[in-house]
């Protein structure tokens, strides 16, 4: 076992744990965003960094397991001022059309750009665009609303077993896509829906028919 502290709190958990699940179990909240408990463990997106006593930067609590005598700081001045510019660099590319958004009041995303206050984005510049695929029967993709996290991909891989969808391309051109970028459509996917279930945005959806009466 490993005892370490979090916030003032005293914590004992078994070794390999990571910062994250034992700030969890202490009932300290990190906030997270492209972390999915055992499928998408990789770090990616910087939401849940804190502070380590003795350490130079952040440390990125989803894949950083814990250590001895630990002293962990999560809510800073200097975390929460770090996890602001994350987010506001996030939702510098994103669709940003809350009003009309399908995930509007269940979106990930939503509910930290409102906890961190995230009202007016700081980086104005060059947005990457990408088509809509609504082909397939029962799923859409709309990557403007995209964040790359990769929950979907491996959800796909590791869940379903499936694969239909990695990332393409790289820099503002990558996307989330299936082989040769073809269409849900035209690959092997099942149209299961567990990657829409996984996603933090409005990027998946499902289609709806309402009108089609
Ligand atoms: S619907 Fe299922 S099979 Fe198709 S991309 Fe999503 S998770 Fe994969
Ligand atoms: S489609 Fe959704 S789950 Fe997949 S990478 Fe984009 S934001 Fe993440």
């Amino acid at each position: 076992m490993v005892n370490l502290k979090i916030d003032d709190k005293k914590v004992v958990v078994p070794e390999g744990t990571t910062i994250l699940e034992a700030a969890r179990q202490a009932g300290v909240d990190i906030p997270t965003l492209c972390f999915l408990k055992d499928i998408n463990e990789v770090g990616d997106c910087r939401m849940c960094i804190v502070e380590v006593e003795g350490r130079r930067g952040f440390a990125t609590s989803c894949i950083q397991t814990v250590e001895e005598g630990m002293v962990v700081h999560t809510n800073t001045k200097n975390v929460l001022e770090a996890r602001h510019v994350i987010l506001d660099l996030i939702i510098s590319n994103h669709a940003k059309d809350c009003l009309t958004c399908t995930r509007s009041g269940n979106c990930e995303l939503q509910d930290l750009a409102i906890k961190f206050n995230v009202l007016d984005n700081e980086f104005v510049g060059e947005r990457s665009v990408h088509k809509i695929d609504d082909k397939s029967p029962s799923i859409v993709r709309d990557f403007n609303k995209c964040i790359l996290c990769r929950r979907c991909v491996a959800t796909c891989k590791k869940v379903q077993q499936i694969g239909a969808i990695d990332c393409i391309d790289r820099g503002f051109d990558s996307c989330i896509s299936t082989t040769y970028d073809h269409s849900l459509n035209d690959v092997n996917c099942t149209f299961c829906g567990q990657c829409i279930e996984a996603c933090p945005t409005g990027a998946l959806h499902e289609k709806e028919n309402i009108n089609d009466v």
